[in-house]
């Protein structure tokens, strides 16, 4: 989905704040590598510098999104914005050859010159020593913006020729009102806001219905350990481990359930402006009154010791019975 100025600098304010001074000062560099993990906004910040740069009728220094030269961009059919994507599982010296040939020739509307390439450490290493002499002469009015997930993976002679940008890992405020923006529920951004940094992965999430399973699910296995102690091992029989069947996936309900007992924390120490499960406010605060700090930070350590048993490969059944043993330690409720 096409995100405008706005939303990138709600995304990343720094990289946004360090694109908008070079355009303004027009002292836009001729390398830029953008790093940071996937679903940060690299390619977006990309593509809308690339935008700013080609836009016919830009607001100060923002694209329009709307004029022929921005559409194209947006679809990569622009005639002087390349884009390179691996070729299979590397970028090939013959991309950048084809690349540099290209940029030869003078620019078919006008001499500016803007390329991107995704996933930049993925390079032969012929092919970093081709683009690396076409980064020794750069022409002024070409742009080189590289992408990359892996920043040691690239060669200290190209990071050398570019202005480093870092894209930090989402805020789960910032992808909680994106996704509550698109359309999804208040309750299913919030749990997914948490258990993902990555915006991409949070769209697909949310429209999972097995992700709102999983929520249903884990919210039950509390209610039931806390209201009817001795009902929740058959509840973990019969509910729990045929929905979070893999290892990945009962690591994934552990994940939602810390998130509970941290709520309960945030109620007990009044700092409620961070809680997750908004709808379970109510008996969440009643539970969290009939209990102490200390018991639940021994909650939050016995799940984050069930996770790590999980990775020594201990049967699931055995290791869900002892985990709902230790949470229910203490935990007296009628
Ligand atoms: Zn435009």
């Amino acid at each position: 989905m096409e995100k405008t100025w706005e939303q990138l600098q709600e995304y990343q304010p720094l990289v946004i704040k360090t694109v908008e001074n070079s355009l303004k000062k027009d002292r836009v560099a001729h390398a830029y590598l953008f790093e940071g993990s996937r679903g940060t906004g690299k390619k977006e910040v990309g593509f809308l510098l690339a935008k700013s740069l080609f836009c016919q009728h830009p607001n100060g220094h923002k694209p329009c999104n709307e004029c022929t030269n921005c559409r194209r961009i947006s679809s990569g059919n622009h005639p002087d914005v390349h884009i390179i994507e691996p070729d299979g599982l590397s970028i090939k010296k013959w991309q950048i050859q084809a690349l540099q040939e290209e940029f030869s020739k003078t620019g078919v509307e006008s001499n500016r010159k803007v390329y991107l390439i995704n996933h930049a450490d993925k390079m032969t290493s012929n092919a970093a020593n081709s683009l690396l002499k076409f980064l020794e002469e750069p022409s002024s009015q070409t742009v080189a913006i590289l992408l990359t997930e892996q920043i040691h993976r690239m060669l200290n002679t190209i990071l050398s020729r570019c202005q480093v940008l870092t894209f930090r890992p989402l805020a789960p405020k910032v992808i909680h009102d994106q996704l509550v923006a698109e359309g999804i529920s208040s309750t299913i951004a919030s749990l997914v806001s948490h258990t993902t940094n990555n915006i991409e992965e949070a769209r697909e999430l949310s429209e999972d219905a097995w992700f709102g399973q999983s929520r249903s699910i884990v919210i039950q296995l509390y209610e039931v350990m806390v209201t009817r102690p001795t009902h929740a091992f058959f509840f973990v029989q019969d509910q729990w481990l045929p929905h979070f069947k893999e290892k990945e996936q009962l690591s994934f309900g552990l994940d939602i359930l810390l998130l509970i007992y941290k709520d309960l924390l945030y109620i007990q120490l009044g700092n409620e402006e961070k809680l997750i499960f908004h709808d379970q406010i109510a008996s969440f605060k009643q539970h969290a009154l009939q209990t102490s700090t200390r018991r639940v930070s021994d909650q939050i350590a016995a799940v984050l010791e069930a996770k790590r048993r999980l990775y020594t490969n201990m049967n699931p059944h055995l290791l869900m019975e002892q985990l709902v043993i230790k949470l229910q330690e203490g935990f007296k409720l009628v």
